[in-house]
């Protein structure tokens, strides 16, 4: 707030001053009437401890949108918290007049295949290539979106002939920022502590409504709006070639990363995409070497094994990559010794002149000014490389449509068929829909068909691989398959960036049938293109007695929870029940079609993509009332993106909740206000202590968040967790914080004094780590106890996404302690997609673990439940454990 009003005052000496000089001819405030960026914000971007807002950048792309004949905006979409978002398209004047006529040249190279020559060759002389950068989606990387208005002003201002001869062939589409509600986060911040000891500290929470840095592991789901609004630029929009997203990382190594990547690569990539992203990367690095910019590395660290980020364009026959500055304390300057520099990650083992960086940057100040440099030049070349290769890029990605195209004729897999009876057919639906929207075409069998001695019925769902995106639909369609490689022949093997499974179906629990012999014209003749939102909706009266919504489907959680938001009364099926249309499993929800309820019945039935099951005739059920428990749902300040996707997964499905943090433990009555505690992923250290422990060490980080922001349960804390669990609470806790009940734990009684337990259950992940297992995050079998409330609507067996840790192993219990294991791996075969090595460790280990105290009841999960909002067919155990029912007080 501070700033933005010294800004203003700026502003207004530098109008003042502005009209002074542009009075005596200077070009303080540019040439042809283009404002500066250093006369709009009131300092030079990049200027030592100072940032603007995002307001104030779209304020400026906005003058420069009227005021220049080279850039336009457009809207976008909007942030998951109401900004819009935007595009920045600067090219020459005539170019961006032109913008829907190469839009259109854009999207028949990339979408058709048998252009005739004639054509081709004329859209292959008026085309352009466009280059689309998304900056600092990672909100608190502030380089990239400062340097924003200094390169669209250079390039709507610029009168070197080689800088408008690029401007003729290249299209610019940069997104300022990806992520607006971040940005003003981080800057607010920045800006709150500016000139306290705590300047440059780190933002508490995520910079994001829900799910922070994870903002690059969502574009695959699409579950945010800004990732959906970015996605549908190359999947269905604008169709660039080239495509960069602009990152920093820390402050210790090397000060640039361009591209290529380091392994793992994808198996389903073209081998040409790497090979441009190397040309490009290579014309970076000579250019900002030429420029003295030291310490520009390549071939380091990052992978593109995963389609997770921003880069899965690349699964869509776009040249993408990343690009990532060192940080300096956001806008304050840091100053590096020499001995402080170090290489980290695969690619450089040290940091010394390499093949990979040939000229380190030896140390000293560095600065939101030289990051911004950085930026500057990567992005002109960038730029420069596009233009010098424009017309070879064009065929590159026309030719590229024709290649997938006929691989999918010719080479297996050719389909994918998902019959329409599955588990849960609301998933069948998400993954429709979700296909389309990545730019896949989607078809449905209009008849009941056979192929390859398999009958097909009329209505099940068909993805044929002879589309220009096959790889994007092989890889996201089958079944992962680490592809190993190692550093030296017999050497160590090349580990992954992050997770190693994503296949939809699998991870949704939706039976796919991947068709690998042939095609089949008559196969394909019953083919219908399903171009409307795929829905499994049935016409429904409005005379019908109740609505049976199944638990067998996530969406029926969300059709009851909303359901009880509108304060409509539902009940739950205690066991299976008959109706005169049908069955539904023990734990299917009952909701009453009462006249008093008016639209609102009509309302749920819409919203929902799958029809429940209707009765007419009133009868009668074992069922009980629906509660929806008061939940407490525990989030650190230290940037807790687990956390984030669980208040995201629960706002999705209509959940109330309310955040508690580690600090408020001590002061919170949580039998008065909680009957849920839920712990998300988080580790042990942050919640207890509010410090960070170094990995397998025992000693404390401190932090770099503001003192107040680092407060943790504490040991009084802990003890009222437990009276709230001992006298009734229910306890829910997956991944490390299941860490905080394998202690001795403690209970302050009312008049008894203290009580000591250790709940019967332990982690031996550690164990069978030390032993060789390595699961950077892959997808396992677990085999459920099915006669549990835990596993209501479950198959017997569910696909779990499992990081490695913890593991389970259960004990005979003393007093007034209880445990069962409800889901364990199987004794062999559990992997089911994705890398593990010894996975033979985990046969039989429990995964999954109720325990009882008192007359309170813990849930521990050894996998995530919801990870990243991508294992959705593990949902309902996390929902079934929050609707459990209370264990009957014993005295
Ligand atoms: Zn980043």
């Amino acid at each position: 707030m501070k700033i933005k009003q010294t800004g203003r005052i700026g502003q207004a000496m530098l109008v003042f001053l502005c009209f002074l000089v542009w009075a005596s001819q200077t070009d303080l405030c540019a040439s042809n009437d283009i404002e500066t960026p250093e006369h709009h914000f009131g300092f030079k971007p990049g200027s030592d401890r100072m940032l603007f807002d995002y307001e104030d950048l779209i304020a400026y792309l906005q003058k420069l949108d009227a005021s220049s004949s080279r850039v336009k905006l457009a809207d976008i979409g909007k942030s998951p918290m109401g900004k819009r978002l935007y595009i920045a398209f600067i090219s020459s004047g005539e170019n961006i007049q032109n913008l829907d006529t190469l839009r259109a040249i854009n999207r028949r190279l990339a979408l058709e295949p048998d252009i005739p020559e004639s054509e081709k060759e004329s859209l292959l002389n008026e085309g352009k290539v466009f280059f689309l950068a998304t900056l600092s989606m990672h909100a608190d990387e502030v380089g990239p979106a400062q340097s924003a208005p200094l390169i669209a002003y250079d390039l709507a201002t610029t009168t070197d002939p080689q800088k408008k001869e690029w401007l003729d062939n290249v299209v610019y589409m940069m997104v300022p920022s990806h992520n607006p509600d971040g940005m003003d986060m981080v800057v607010n911040h920045y800006n709150k502590y500016k000139g306290t000891k705590y300047e440059g500290s780190s933002m508490p929470g995520v910079y994001h409504k829900y799910i922070g840095h994870d903002n690059n592991r969502d574009f695959l789901t699409l579950s945010q709006e800004d990732t959906k609004a970015i996605a549908r630029i190359y999947s269905r929009d604008w169709f660039p070639q080239v495509m960069v997203e602009k990152h920093q990382m820390g402050s210790r190594s090397m000060r640039y990363f361009v591209p290529p990547v380091h392994d793992p690569i994808a198996e389903n990539i073209d081998a040409g995409l790497w090979n441009w992203t190397g040309i490009i990367g290579s014309n970076m690095m000579t250019d900002m070497t030429k420029q003295g910019l030291a310490g520009v590395a390549h071939h380091y660290l990052f992978d593109d094994y995963a389609p997770l980020y921003t880069t899965i364009c690349m699964w869509k026959n776009v040249i993408s990559f990343l690009t990532e500055a060192a940080s300096a304390k956001d806008a304050t300057p840091i100053y590096i010794e020499e001995n402080e520099l170090g290489a980290y990650g695969k690619g450089l083992s040290e940091y010394k002149k390499s093949i990979n960086m040939p000229l380190p940057w030896p140390g000293g100040w560095w600065k939101l000014s030289d990051i911004i440099a950085y930026e500057i030049t990567s992005t002109l070349s960038i730029i420069k490389t596009a233009s010098l290769h424009r017309r070879d890029i064009l065929i590159f990605r026309n030719e590229l449509c024709r290649k997938e195209v006929r691989k999918g004729k010719t080479s297996p897999p050719y389909y994918y068929i998902l019959p329409l009876q599955q588990h849960d057919a609301s998933e069948l639906a998400n993954l429709v829909n979700l296909l389309k929207e990545h730019g896949t075409a989607v078809y449905r069998l209009s008849q009941n068909r056979s192929l390859e001695g398999r009958a097909f019925n009329k209505g099940d769902i068909v993805i044929p691989l002879a589309q220009p995106f096959r790889a994007f639909i092989k890889e996201v369609m089958e079944v992962q398959k680490y592809p190993i490689r190692h550093y030296t022949p017999g050497g160590e093997i090349i580990k992954p960036y992050d997770v190693t499974s994503w296949s939809l179906p699998l991870h949704r629990g939706v039976k796919a049938v991947e068709i690998a012999n042939a095609r089949s014209e008559e196969f394909e003749s019953a083919f219908e293109e399903i171009t409307d939102v795929f829905a499994l909706r049935k016409d429904v009266s409005d005379k019908f007695w109740a609505a049976v919504f199944t638990a067998r489907n996530n969406e029926s959680f969300r059709a009851a929870f909303l359901c009880q938001k509108l304060g409509m009364k539902v009940d739950r099926l205690q066991k299976a029940a008959k109706f005169d249309s049908g069955e539904a499993p023990g734990g299917s929800f009952v909701v009453r079609n009462d006249p008093e309820h008016g639209e609102k019945m009509e309302q749920v039935l819409k919203e929902m993509k799958v029809s429940p099951l209707i009765v007419n005739e009133p009868v009668e059920f074992d069922g009980t009332p629906l509660r929806i428990p008061r939940i407490a749902l525990v989030e650190t300040y230290f940037h807790d993106a687990d956390a984030g996707w669980t208040r995201f997964l629960f706002d999705t499905f209509n959940l109330p909740y309310r955040v508690v943090h580690p600090g408020d433990f001590e002061k919170t009555d949580l039998a008065k206000d909680f009957d849920v505690v839920i712990f998300p992923d988080a580790e042990k250290s942050i919640l207890m202590k509010g410090k960070e422990k170094v990995r397998g060490e025992e000693q404390y980080v401190i932090s770099s968040y503001p003192p107040e922001f680092t407060r943790g349960i504490e040991k009084k804390g802990m003890e009222r967790l437990m009276t709230f669990l001992n006298k009734g609470g229910l306890i829910i806790s997956w991944g490390q914080s299941t860490a905080l009940f394998m202690d001795s734990l403690e209970i302050k009684g009312d008049k008894d004094g203290k009580e000591e337990f250790q709940l019967p259950v332990r982690d031996i992940s550690q164990r069978l780590r030390n032993s060789g297992l390595y699961c950077p995050g892959s997808l396992f079998q677990l085999k459920l106890k099915t006669d549990h409330p835990l596993t209501l609507g479950m198959p017997g067996e569910v696909g779990v996404l499992f990081e490695g840790r913890p593991v389970f192993a259960t004990s005979i219990p003393d007093f007034d302690m209880d445990r069962r294991v409800i889901g364990k791996f199987p004794e062999s075969n559990g992997l089911l997609s994705g890398y593990c090595e010894k996975e033979d460790l985990l046969a039989n280990r429990a995964s999954l673990v109720w325990l009882k105290k008192g007359n309170g009841q813990l849930v521990l999960f050894g996998f995530n439940p919801i990870f990243r909002a991508s294992s959705q067919s593990s949902y309902r155990l996390l929902f079934n454990a929050i609707l459990l029912p209370q264990i009957a007080a014993e005295d």
